[in-house]
């Protein structure tokens, strides 16, 4: 079960979209646990104590790591204006450009200076050993794969699947049009395309265990891929009857027309022309715009769940009522 389009775990808070994904496939436990190599050296991520510890070769307490932190955390910058001020601020210069500096250098194609500082807004530091990536109650990873999943919420009667058609292309009128794929392009693409960087995968086909991980980031800036994952560790409960193993390392770059969209930029330029697309699909009578292309905005799939079936409860009070279905049920901008 190799993730052709970047690999995918399954975690949320929201009980139900949990139970709602869980109708149509077995999920099995699964904790994302990600290793980092920095300057030659191997961590743990989220940087925790352990990774903390190792990194200034030390032995401290929760209690120490707190205050050891503080001091290296820049007071002088009150109001960071970009993600580097934010990251000074919290953890101090030693952290970040290990973890952090060379590694969103990679992810975005920018300096940290000149991303908003909004993107690290919690303390990206943990005080104890928890090395789980994600902070949710449930977590998992679908048994027979992500296919198997879609192709059970497909099998409902009300569900007409029409392969290689372009939407662009169908030339029946619909009452309403629930619109999932990219905003830009509905509208032509008239005012411009909103940028996307997306990831070239080089596949990497080994006998046995390649990394002994899912998920390995490599921090530096010299190197250049941003991580490695091994898809068979997305699968612990097959991965040692495996005799091979494909793992994959991610590049990526500025997406160009004919690529995949994959992580929506969204800084000042993107947001003016999303702003401005915003207005096109409000006056669009009969459409409306969900999932992480109609709306331009990085959705996990927990969250594209629960906002589909958000819609899906205020579509019934709608109709109801009589009343023209909006062009967006969560605001995008
Ligand atoms: C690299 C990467 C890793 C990720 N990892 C995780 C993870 O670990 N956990 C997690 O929860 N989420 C993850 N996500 C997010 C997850 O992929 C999204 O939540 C999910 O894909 C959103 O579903 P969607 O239906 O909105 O969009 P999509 O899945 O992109 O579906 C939109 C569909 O519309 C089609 N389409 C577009 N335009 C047209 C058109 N004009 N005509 C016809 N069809 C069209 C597209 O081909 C596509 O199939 C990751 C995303 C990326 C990019």
């Amino acid at each position: 079960m190799v993730h052709r389009y970047g690999p995918h775990i399954f975690h949320t808070a929201d009980q139900r979209a949990w139970d709602y994904i869980q109708q149509f496939g077995t999920f099995q436990p699964y904790i994302n646990r990600v290793k980092a190599i920095s300057q030659g050296r191997m961590y743990t991520l989220p940087v925790n104590l352990l990774t903390i510890n190792q990194f200034f070769n030390t032995t401290m307490s929760p209690k120490e790591a707190r205050a050891f932190i503080a001091e290296k955390a820049d007071t002088s910058i009150k109001e960071p204006k970009n993600f580097e001020e934010q990251a000074l601020s919290m953890i101090g210069p030693e952290l970040y450009k290990a973890f952090f500096y060379g590694y969103t250098r990679k992810q975005w194609g920018l300096e940290p200076t000149e991303l908003p500082a909004s993107i690290l807004k919690r303390l990206p530091l943990r005080f104890n050993y928890d090395d789980n990536y994600f902070n949710h109650p449930y977590q998992g990873m679908p048994e027979e794969g992500y296919s198997a999943i879609v192709e059970n919420i497909l099998k409902s009667e009300n569900i007409e699947v029409r392969l290689n058609t372009k939407f662009e292309d169908l030339s029946e009128e619909f009452q309403h049009v629930f619109y999932t794929g990219p905003i830009d392009r509905y509208f032509d693409f008239r005012l411009g395309r909103l940028g996307y960087r997306t990831l070239d995968f080089e596949r990497i086909d080994s006998d046995g265990d390649y990394q002994g991980a899912a998920v390995i980031n490599y921090c530096d800036q010299d190197v250049p891929f941003t991580r490695i994952s091994e898809h068979k560790h997305f699968a612990p409960w097959e991965a040692d009857s495996l005799k091979k193993t494909v793992s994959f390392r991610e590049y990526s770059r500025l997406a160009e027309p004919k690529d995949v969209p994959y992580y929506p930029i969204r800084l000042a330029n993107e947001k003016t022309m999303l702003d401005n697309y915003i207005s096109l699909a409000r006056a669009t009578k009969g459409v409306s715009f969900l999932g992480r292309l109609g709306t331009y905005r990085y959705l996990d799939m927990d969250v594209t769940i629960s906002e589909a079936l958000k819609a899906c409860d205020q579509i019934d009070e709608l109709l109801a009522a009589d009343t023209q279905l909006p062009a967006f049920f969560i605001d995008p901008s």
